[in-house]
């Protein structure tokens, strides 16, 4: 039996629609480039979908310079005092007046994408499934992909945009021997729980038994964190341990509320090298991860999409492949950068005296470490980034 595939051309399809996806596809759609974004949820689930909270001041001013900061409207999110906290006790931290960064849960962003994409014209197919980019090393590639009515479609086109996270087909469809993963396992995970509670206290606390996170996701919603073993399970943590573990490593009562989802995420640092191969690229999470502690994860898929984005329009408007060409170059140095970052701060804040990791050595470390970037400007801006809005 023949299966009849219907062809569509474009200049770029853009493999998943989370942020570095749809982020690039409005960047591509106002400077008059032809895309297909595939996506392989519904939209309701993409636009639901609860992850980061907060936009650095890379972030806002990046959507500003490209007459998009409509898209960090709509932000449920209010203003809640909080901090660091160590043993209990709350220490203040000095906001830097440059600092732009707010709060925008990932999901809002995800949605006003979507609407300002569709809006402006852009073509997004959600329950796109099986997609399979063929041709990589070719003049012309192509993504094939079946739609949800089983019609069997494939659309050629100058470049991919793998945006598809950490899990998705695009890194999946480079030869492993072209890559080379750099990656580090902490040794510890947090347990990630979403709470329909008011966020109080707030903020990021280290003790003795680890790190706990309470952030604002929402007027009556926040995400909460707790340092745990690697090997913990949900069903180690019923409610009422989570409420009391909270209250022990903030040193106050948090406000309690319904327990909405809970889930073990192991904490890790991967890079992929190089980030393209033939006339696929790789943006965000296909690329690397950054551990959540230092929130960085928007940021760097953010950065991705402003060098690949530029580096399109200027092939497209003046034949130039360069920026092309050095997209891995560009992008690399700046992720490492990033990645010393995160690995520092999850350090810091980690081990600082988790009986069940390292010890209460590390606790007065971390007490310095944190007193001396607080003295430096450049710290300060990274720390206030950092918790945005809860200080
Ligand atoms: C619990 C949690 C908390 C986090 N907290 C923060 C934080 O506070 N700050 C921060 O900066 N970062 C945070 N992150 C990281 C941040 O969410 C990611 O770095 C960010 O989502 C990366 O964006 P992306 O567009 O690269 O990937 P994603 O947002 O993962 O988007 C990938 C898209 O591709 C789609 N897709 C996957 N496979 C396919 C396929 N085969 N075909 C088509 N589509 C596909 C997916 O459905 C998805 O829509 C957190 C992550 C998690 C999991």
């Amino acid at each position: 039996m023949t299966i009849t595939v219907t062809r569509d051309n474009t200049a770029v399809v853009i493999i998943g629609a989370g942020v570095a996806g749809l982020t690039l596809g409005n960047f591509l759609l106002r400077n008059g480039i032809g895309c297909i974004v595939l996506e392989k949820r519904p939209r309701a689930y993409v636009e639901k979908r609860q992850r980061a909270g907060t936009i650095d001041t890379f972030g806002v001013r990046l959507f500003r310079e490209w007459g998009l900061e409509e898209v960090l409207a709509g932000n449920p999110i209010p203003y809640s005092a909080g901090g660091f906290y160590i043993d209990g006790h709350a220490m203040p931290i000095d906001v830097d007046d440059d600092n732009e960064s707010l709060y925008c849960p990932q999901q809002v962003l995800v949605r006003n994408l979507t609407e300002v994409f569709l809006r402006e014209g852009g073509d997004l197919r959600c329950e796109s499934a099986d997609v399979n980019p063929e041709n990589i090393t070719g003049g012309r590639p192509a993504v094939r992909y079946r739609e949800a009515d089983g019609t069997e479609r494939a659309i050629d086109c100058d470049f991919i945009a793998g945006c598809d996270g950490f899990h998705g087909v695009s890194r999946r469809s480079i030869p492993a021997t072209a890559l080379t993963e750099y990656s580090h396992e902490y040794g510890y995970s947090w347990l990630s729980v979403l709470a329909a509670a008011p966020t109080n206290p707030s903020g990021m606390a280290i003790h003795g038994l680890g790190l706990a996170g309470i952030i604002p996701r929402g007027p009556e919603t926040s995400r909460i964190y707790l340092q745990c073993a690697i090997d913990d399970t949900p069903e180690k943590w019923p409610c009422e341990r989570i409420w009391s573990e909270l209250e022990a490593r903030f040193g106050t009562p948090p406000a309690r509320g319904e327990i909405l989802s809970k889930q073990i995420v192991p904490l890790r640092s991967v890079v992929f090298d190089p980030m393209s191969y033939g006339r696929l690229y790789l943006l965000g999470d296909a690329a690397h991860i950054v551990p959540p502690m230092s929130a960085k994860g928007i940021h760097l898929a953010l950065h991705d999409t402003e060098v690949f984005a530029r580096a399109v329009i200027r092939y497209a408007k003046e034949g130039d492949s360069s920026l092309l060409d050095s997209y891995s170059e560009t992008c690399l140095p700046h992720i490492w950068n990033y990645q010393a970052f995160a690995s520092w701060i999850t350090d810091t804040m980690h081990n600082a005296g988790y009986t069940g990791f390292e010890g209460e050595f590390k606790k007065q470390i971390a007490r310095a470490e944190l007193q001396r970037q607080f003295a430096s400007e450049s710290a300060k801006k990274l720390f206030s980034e950092l918790t945005a809005g809860t200080n």
